[in-house]
């Protein structure tokens, strides 16, 4: 080592040829005020190069360059410097640590981390094991469950049957939601995580948890404990015969909510409205609840109406656009409310294109011949209806004097078809039979 009068570089020569080392020596002097003496572009002609080495790299693969003004915060040795635009003038604290403790650190980090990924491997190699031996009796689970796997199946055929699947190849299944739709099967013990067949990443440790990339994971049909094959299992699934009216009249009210939300979503983009988590949330179950008499197609023209009112608010003095969005979720509330108060029919909207009813739309439709235009009374009616507990004698007795009654004032007066038409126009706007019934009767005699 060599050291100059002024210089706080120390030199670690690798070349002997005096030459190099002359030229090495030029390149790091500096003055009595630490300013180099001479400029790179005067150095760089001295000595012949390679094509394409610069002065400096040439000068790095020659010599090692400490800077005594700054040391290692861990030993208190020099810190290399590869330039002089990294040489400080003055002592100082060095951010970085010396090329040795950065290794020394480098290596247990890389030891640490190589530890975690292989206990990461272990434990969903253990998990895997564990849900190799998770058996399902698909005679067993519920009729709403039987209904969404069925969706499922078509929305993703035949991948749910031939191997694995993610969330987003489920996007057929439902207008809104569809992870959650998944996920409830995930936690019925339906469908099956399976980490051998994730990308790389899917799972990762945070802190001493293990996370997910809920997109990322694949899912898969649990296995049949009568080792039928998952399209045997599919099949038998279809010959379903469905008792459960509650369950499935609940996931109609799940589906439905999410082909209003999904329709809500798109009008509120269309003005430019954002709603927080929490304002989607008290929509939703305000419109869950509504769905029980009302059919989408009617909220949907409940949502625009709504929508488009908090547009025009938001064009006001005094107002601007989260201040208007904000005011959609209790709008929606009070127009309901008003609806309901004063009987008021709805106006039914059709279906938008870009907005399709997904596959368990599609399933729902072909068990209960409903659509988006049925209203929750006539759906809870149906799957009373198809689930037969609904067949109780006193409901058709009651109503049979005064249907009876109805038709034949009807066909005296030969309007049986409009009082049909009208029958129709009640149930949909959400009325239950015995009101209709009551309410044409009214206007019949009167
Ligand atoms: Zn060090």
């Amino acid at each position: 080592m060599k050291k100059d009068l002024y210089m706080t570089i120390r030199l670690q020569m690798l070349t002997e040829d005096p030459k190099e080392i002359e030229l090495i020596e030029r390149y790091w002097a500096v003055d009595e005020f630490g300013q180099y003496l001479e400029k790179v572009s005067a150095l760089a002609g001295l000595i012949e190069m390679a094509q394409g080495v610069t002065l400096t790299s040439f000068i790095r693969q020659r010599c090692n360059a400490f800077d005594e003004n700054q040391v290692c915060p861990k030993c208190a040795e020099l810190i290399e410097i590869k330039n002089r635009s990294q040489a400080k003038k003055l002592p100082q604290p060095a951010i970085k640590l010396c090329t040795l403790c950065q290794k020394d650190q480098d290596d247990i980090a890389l030891e640490a981390k190589r530890s975690k990924a292989a206990e990461l491997e272990r434990q969903l190699a253990e998990f895997c094991r564990n849900q190799s031996t998770l058996t399902v009796d698909y005679s067993a689970i519920s009729d709403a469950h039987v209904l969404m796997l069925l969706a499922l199946d078509r929305a993703i055929t035949p991948r749910l049957a031939n191997g694995g699947f993610t969330i987003g190849d489920c996007r057929g299944l439902a207008p809104l939601y569809i992870g959650d739709f998944v996920l409830q099967l995930r936690e019925a013990g339906l469908v099956l995580d399976d980490p051998s067949k994730a990308r790389p990443g899917t799972y990762y440790w945070e802190g001493d948890e293990i996370w997910m990339v809920r997109d990322q994971v694949v899912y898969r049909l649990a296995p049949d404990a009568e080792s039928r094959s998952a399209d045997e299992v599919i099949r038998s699934l279809s010959d379903r015969v469905y008792t459960d009216a509650e369950g499935i009249f609940n996931l109609w009210l799940d589906y439905s909510a999410a082909d209003v939300m999904r329709y809500l979503g798109i009008q509120c983009e269309l003005y430019n409205h954002e709603l927080t988590e929490q304002e989607l949330e008290e929509i939703k179950s305000t419109l869950r609840s509504a769905l029980e008499t009302y059919s989408v197609s009617q909220l949907w023209s409940v949502v625009w109406k709504v929508v488009r009112d908090a547009a025009s608010l938001a064009n006001r003095e005094y107002y601007n656009r989260p201040k208007a969005a904000a005011t959609i979720p209790g709008k929606i509330r009070r127009n309901l409310e008003k609806v309901r108060r004063e009987s008021i029919e709805l106006k039914s909207w059709s279906r938008p294109d870009q907005h399709p009813a997904g596959t368990l739309g599609m399933v729902l439709g072909e068990i209960l011949s409903v659509d988006e235009n049925t209203s929750g009374h006539m759906v809870s009616s149906l799957v009373t209806w198809l689930t037969g507990q609904g067949c109780s004698p006193s409901v058709g007795a009651e109503l049979d004097e005064p249907i009876r009654e109805l038709m034949t004032i009807a066909l005296a007066h030969d309007v049986s078809s409009s009082v049909m038409l009208r029958f129709a126009e009640l149930i949909r706007a959400g009325h239950d039979v015995g009101f209709a019934i009551e309410e044409i009767g009214e206007t019949l005699r009167s």
